[in-house]
C-alpha cells in the first residue's frame, strides 16, 4: 500500500534506472508524527534525483514484511501508538534482526527507536519488550526533554528537533549514533546522542530530520543501492544549497556564530 500519493516519487527519468530500491516505511499511520513522513518523501525523491527508482511501501500492523528491503524507516508516536505496533513488530522480528544483520540501512526514530532497542518501559510502568537490535533500553519520565537538537555524527554536524519523555541508556559496547552538541539526545546526562549497529541508526531527530541534512540522507541511499544493485553507488550532482543554508543557520544561532559546518 503506497505510503503517499506524489507523482514524483518514482524517477521521472529519461534514462534508464540504475535500478529500484524497496523503501519499507513502518507504521505510517501509528508512528509518524513531527514531520516523520517527509523522511520517506526525502528518501524517495533523492533515490529518484540519483538515477535509481524509489519503490515506496507502506508496512501496516497485520501483514508480514519480506526480506526485500532495501532501505527501513520508522518514526515517532505517543506511547499509545507503540503499544499498538508492539504485537506486528514481534510478528517480524525475525527479519528485521535479518534485514539487519544483512547491512540493510535502517533510520528509526524516537518512538521506533525505542522499540528497536531491549525494552521501553513508559512513564506507568508498563513494560514494552524490543527488538533489541540496538543495545538500548529506555525509561518513561514525568518530565519530556523537548526543544532543537544538535549532534556531531560522522555525516557532519546534524540538526532536528527532539520531544520525548523516554529515557534511552546505551549498554556498554553500544555506539551512540552521534554526540550532543545542543538538547537531550538520549537522556540529557552522557551526551550521547541515538545508537548505531551495522546501517541501524536509532535517534530523537524529528523535523522531519533527512531533508535539513542531505549527507545522512544521501549515505543512507548509498547502503541501500548498494545493495539493491550489487554495485557501488552511483551518485548525481545535487543542489543542496538550500538545506546547507537552512542547517548552518540554525547551527549558528543554537551554538554560535564559528560553529556551523
Ligand atoms: N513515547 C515516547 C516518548 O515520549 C516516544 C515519543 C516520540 O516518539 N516522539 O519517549
Amino acid at each position: 500500500m503506497p505510503v503517499f500519493d506524489e507523482p514524483g516519487a518514482a524517477a521521472p527519468s529519461v534514462r534508464p534506472s540504475k535500478g529500484t530500491i524497496n523503501l519499507v516505511h513502518l507504521y505510517p499511520r501509528e508512528m509518524s508524527i513531527y514531520g516523520d513522513l517527509g523522511n520517506t518523501r526525502c528518501l524517495a525523491a533523492r533515490i529518484a534525483r540519483h538515477g535509481y527508482t524509489a519503490n515506496v511501501i507502506g508496512h501496516h500492523p497485520g501483514s508480514l514484511l519480506d526480506r526485500s528491503a532495501h532501505l527501513v524507516v520508522g518514526g515517532g508516536g505517543q506511547d499509545s501508538g507503540q503499544a499498538r505496533v508492539e504485537e506486528d513488530l514481534f510478528a517480524n522480528a525475525d527479519t528485521l534482526r535479518g534485514l539487519a544483520a544483512d547491512g540493510v540501512p535502517m533510520m528509526m526514530i524516537c518512538g521506533t527507536y525505542q522499540l528497536f532497542g531491549n525494552a521501553f518501559v513508559t512513564v506507568e510502568g508498563q513494560r514494552l519488550p524490543g527488538l533489541g537490535i540496538l543495545d538500548v533500553t529506555t525509561q518513561g519520565n514525568a518530565k519530556r526533554m523537548i526543544g532543537p537538537s544538535v549532534l556531531e555524527t560522522e555525516f557532519g554536524t546534524i540538526v532536528g528537533y527532539e520531544n520525548h519523555s523516554g529515557s534511552t541508556t546505551l549498554s556498554a559496547g553500544q555506539s551512540p549514533f552521534g554526540v550532543v552538541r545542543h538538547g537531550f539526545g538520549n537522556n540529557g546526562e552522557d551526551q550521547t546522542g541515538g545508537a548505531r549497529t551495522a546501517n541501524v541508526f536509532g535517534h530523537y531527530l524529528h523535523g522531519p530530520v533527512l531533508p535539513a541534512n542531505p549527507r545522512f540522507a544521501d549515505a543512507l541511499v548509498a547502503y541501500a543501492a548498494e545493495l539493491a544493485t550489487g554495485r557501488p553507488f552511483e551518485p548525481e550532482p545535487q543542489d543542496d544549497g538550500v538545506a546547507d543554508q537552512a542547517r548552518t543557520r540554525q547551527i549558528r544561532r543554537l551554538l554560535g556564530s564559528d560553529s556551523a559546518r
